[in-house]
């Protein structure tokens, strides 16, 4: 965790002193996970969401262990406060009902995640229509994991399993 932090000074750093080039470097912030260029090893997975309500997959498979890249669109034209989508992978047990109740009192000011993020493995941002969120996170232990969309009214539809193999 120190050299992470080094790292986003030395990156912020390195942005400042580059600010008259035209240059555009990516800024990690702090507890926001983005993509490793140079991980030559790991799972990416893609997920979209769309204006009905929709994920496209219902089913995602990863390797525990592995770095999971994955990539979550929302493919339709709605705006976040009407059509948002996210993705929430639950801790194991999680009542999806239960939690999705936490997420709608929670709110946008938490981005839809209850309890500060106590039931969750990872998560994307919520996302309108044409946006786009990039996470990754180290898969866990094998098993079948539930994930959903937390906005409100959408889990019933917008739910799906990832199962972890060995
Ligand atoms: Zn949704």
């Amino acid at each position: 965790m120190k050299n992470l932090i080094a790292f986003i000074v030395l990156t912020t750093m390195l942005t400042a002193c580059g600010e008259t080039k035209k240059e555009e470097k990516p800024v990690l912030k702090i507890g926001q996970t983005t993509q490793n260029t140079t991980a030559p090893k790991g799972t990416a997975l893609a997920l979209t969401g769309n204006d009905m309500m929709q994920f496209d997959k219902k089913e995602l498979t990863a390797k525990s262990g592995e770095k999971i890249t994955l990539t979550f669109r929302h493919v339709g034209q709605l705006e976040k406060r009407v059509m948002g989508h996210n993705f929430v992978l639950l801790v194991p047990g999680t009542d999806i009902t239960g939690f999705a109740s936490e997420a709608a009192a929670a709110g946008a000011d938490s981005d839809w995640i209850p309890n500060d993020g106590a039931q969750v493995i990872a998560h994307t941002k919520m996302l309108g229509g044409g946006q786009s969120d990039v996470i990754t996170f180290e898969a866990p232990q094998p098993g079948v994991y539930d994930y959903i969309c937390s906005f409100p009214g959408h889990s019933g539809m917008m739910r799906g399993t990832l199962t972890i193999i060995p």
